[in-house]
């Protein structure tokens, strides 16, 4: 399936108040080239934080409860879902988005007047082609009774169930292909919900500032919103499709396939994510090979490796490389328990260390760098490396993926950013200035 980019023809904005803060936000969306994706900048006094709506920037939902939101050490941005659920379903590949706030304005609490400022700018088609992801075969996950499910179609579909059982809300089930038309009249106008019970401890826990009867559906014991109208009868179902949406677009690819949720939230459809990412990392991996499994481009074992980058044993940390163009590599590093560095890196509790593991993401922009024709025989070495972050423990058994990526090259000096991946998370980050030299 050939799908284009998109992005926006002209610069808009939106404002208002956020539905949990309280506090008045401004989102300023520009137009960006293809490949840019969905990115956030806030300013900060001089300083310009960047952050883009992706699963591996996902704050943990346990600290911030009933909403999305994204962030690192510099920037944080709650609720973000409806909007990216409209982004996602309005087929917008790349925007840049100017923050003032904290929070994505409530506006009417639907993804609706999102809808309606990427219809003002404009959608302009961009000449390069769409990541499109397919699901090929069903993907499931269970958990406390609450289900997700992924299966193959020609299309983008999504089904909910909602089961509030025992309260007024009852049972509701909706099914819709998620195309632009479709989405723009059934499912963006869907406003958020709750029940009236749950007002008081939302409000316990500083919640809801921004909410009101108006942009919040309050569901009374007759299953009817006090001060308000439903547009749809099953507009709380609806609304719950809108949300699965905006957490399908942490994944960053565009789906191809039918989603089905039984129950689940925000955080089941997280761990869906990271499952389709392993699973879309896997598929990277047997890309190279044709349907007979000959090896194609960019694939290169430990032999091919060794004629590009002078790492050996005990200290050559790449396997194989997956994926191979001018400005990225990806990696893998399987680790066993039979690594040397295991033996006193902990005697009883074997974690890889953090520096090798950035070793090994320098030893795949070594071959980013050196697989090129003029660099052929030449040798990388790395000047700096900065902003390194080590996330998670990697022990043996772990597959490692390491992705490396090219930000800019002048001259001989190439600035790359690496981050290495166990079963879709990111483990270890960091970026990289390489410099290449003659023999
Ligand atoms: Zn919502």
């Amino acid at each position: 399936m050939e799908k284009s980019q998109k992005t926006i023809e002209r610069s808009v904005e939106i404002e208002g108040i956020g539905l949990h803060t309280g506090e008045r936000a401004r989102l300023i969306f520009h137009p960006a080239t293809a490949d840019t994706g969905i990115v956030f900048m806030k300013k900060d006094g001089s300083h310009n934080g960047v952050i883009k709506p992706l699963i591996e920037n996902l704050l943990d939902t346990a600290k911030f409860p009933r909403r999305t939101s994204i962030g690192d050490e510099d920037v944080q941005i709650h609720t973000v879902e409806h909007l990216l659920s409209a982004l996602y379903s309005m087929e917008i590949d790349n925007v840049l988005i100017e923050i003032e706030g904290n929070e994505c304005p409530g506006v009417d609490g639907s993804a609706k007047p999102f809808v309606e400022i990427i219809k003002k700018a404009g959608i302009k088609q961009l000449n390069k082609k769409k990541d499109v992801f397919i699901i090929k075969e069903p993907i499931y996950l269970s958990e406390n009774n609450t289900h997700i499910i992924a299966l193959p179609s020609s299309e983008l579909k999504i089904s909910y169930i909602l089961d509030y059982p025992e309260t007024s809300l009852g049972s509701q089930y909706a099914s819709y292909s998620i195309i632009p038309e479709i989405y723009e009249k059934e499912i963006a106008p869907a406003r958020t919900f709750c029940l009236k019970e749950e007002i008081e401890p939302l409000k316990k826990i500083g919640l809801g500032k921004g909410s009101d009867y108006k942009n919040t559906l309050v569901i009374d014991k007759d299953g009817f919103p006090i001060d308000n109208q439903f547009r749809f009868k099953d507009e709380p179902v609806r609304h719950k499709i809108s949300d699965l949406i905006g957490d399908i677009a942490l994944f960053g690819s565009y789906i191809v396939g039918h989603i089905i949720g039984i129950k689940s939230g925000h955080s089941m459809n997280t761990k869906f994510i990271n499952k389709m990412k392993a699973l879309k990392e896997r598929e990277k991996m047997g890309m190279g090979m044709d349907k007979e499994g000959h090896r194609g481009d960019g694939i290169l074992y430990a032999e091919d490796i060794c004629k590009i980058i002078p790492h050996r044993y005990p200290f050559l940390l790449v396997d194989r490389i997956v994926e191979l163009n001018d400005n990225k590599a990806i990696g893998i590093k399987n680790v066993s328990m039979n690594e040397w560095f295991f033996q006193g890196h902990f005697p009883g509790r074997p974690i890889m260390p953090g520096v090798l593991i950035v070793e090994a993401m320098a030893q795949v922009g070594g071959v980013l760098m050196l697989h090129k024709e003029e660099n052929r025989g030449k040798l990388a070495y790395f000047m700096s490396i900065e902003q390194v972050k080590f996330r998670k423990a990697v022990r043996p058994g772990c597959q490692l993926i390491l992705q490396v990526e090219v930000l800019k090259i002048k001259g001989k000096v190439a600035r790359l950013v690496g981050k290495a991946f166990v079963d879709g998370s990111v483990v270890t980050e960091g970026t990289f200035m390489s410099t290449i030299v003659d023999e």
